[in-house]
């Protein structure tokens, strides 16, 4: 990497207690932030519009119309912009409806900023930009979403419904979960959790070393692990609630990504924990070059069954769904 100022190849330095690019030339720092993002839930009578997602990552799924804010518009402006241009509505904002942080991705780490909205020409929906479909959804008919935020502000959404004053108390009670990279120190907090599993429920010493020694040595097996300082305030020593596993098979011809695990303490499930491990847990395996993603249906729960459907497997035995 270069210094986008001087040309001068950039060094590893740390600086508040982080490594960061720093050029030795010029003083340069290169820092890493998150993109803001713009997101908005348009209501008609009742109805919300979502758009099915014409391109990568998450193609072919439904989410609430998003994008990017550009750097010469404003947060509202972009909201109004992305709107138009992906649903063909003209919308007048009716209020913030939340800020939410997706450091895991993907892929770049962000944050998205959410509107509420009615649309001035509701008639004119039609699918636009990266689209491929816009329709409006009933609070009954919702279909599986991408993206841990846009499933966070759905849920949200639907107990606002349920009973006003609802959301902005699930808003204060938002999980504040994060998801990174496994490291060597959070192996035996990993394979308590492994316990949890059905298959895995009375592990010997022997299993447990040897998950242990895996977790140490393997290049094959991708771990990331999420964390709550919620969850770390009430258990007193750990902050970790869940992990996934991903292994990477190198075929002749073809590499392919196991779902290995993915365990998530029973009181943070159905709070987009599972959802945001999955999508950090895939979009590694396709950094590693996997073309799908495989899972042993026959030995997850039956919640953890309902989850992997509703992220998209067919619940055969070995289920599969493609990455690219
Ligand atoms: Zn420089």
């Amino acid at each position: 990497m270069f210094c986008q100022r001087c040309g001068t190849e950039l060094r590893e330095t740390d600086l508040d207690s982080r490594p960061r690019l720093k050029c030795p030339a010029c003083g340069y720092v290169q820092y890493q932030n998150p993109v803001p993002g713009v997101g908005v839930l348009i209501e008609h009578e009742g109805r919300l519009v979502l758009i099915r997602r014409g391109h990568p990552p998450h193609q072919g799924q439904w989410t609430l119309p998003s994008g990017f804010i550009e750097a010469d518009e404003s947060v509202e402006h972009a909201a109004v912009r992305e709107a138009r241009e992906e649903t063909g509505l003209n919308i007048a904002l009716d209020e913030l409806f939340g800020v939410y942080s997706f450091p895991e991705g993907p892929p770049r780490s962000g944050l998205i900023i959410f509107y509420r909205a009615h649309p001035t020409n509701p008639a004119d929906l039609r699918a636009g930009d990266d689209a491929s479909e816009a329709a409006f959804f009933s609070a009954t008919e919702l279909p599986v979403i991408a993206f841990r935020t846009h499933r966070e502000v759905l849920a949200r959404w639907l107990l606002e419904r349920q009973e006003p004053g609802a959301a902005a108390a699930g808003a204060q009670h938002q999980p504040d979960v994060t998801v990174r990279p496994a490291e060597p120190r959070d192996h035996y907090r990993i394979v308590e959790l492994m316990s949890h599993m059905p298959a895995q429920t009375r592990m010997s010493d022997i299993a447990r070393a040897r998950a242990t020694a895996r977790l140490r040595d393997s290049s094959a097996l991708e771990v990331f692990v999420a964390e709550s300082a919620e969850y770390q305030a009430a258990s007193q020593w750990t902050a970790i609630i869940g992990f996934v596993a991903v292994s990477l098979l190198e075929g002749l011809n073809e590499t392919r990504a196991w779902l290995d695990a993915m365990v998530v303490e029973p009181e943070y499930r159905r709070r987009g924990v599972g959802g945001a491990l999955f999508d950090i847990g895939t979009r590694r395996a396709r950094e590693r070059g996997a073309s799908q993603l495989l899972l042993d249906f026959t030995r997850a729960s039956p919640s953890a069954q309902e989850f992997y459907r509703s992220i998209g497997f067919d619940g055969s035995e070995v289920s599969r769904i493609r990455l690219r």
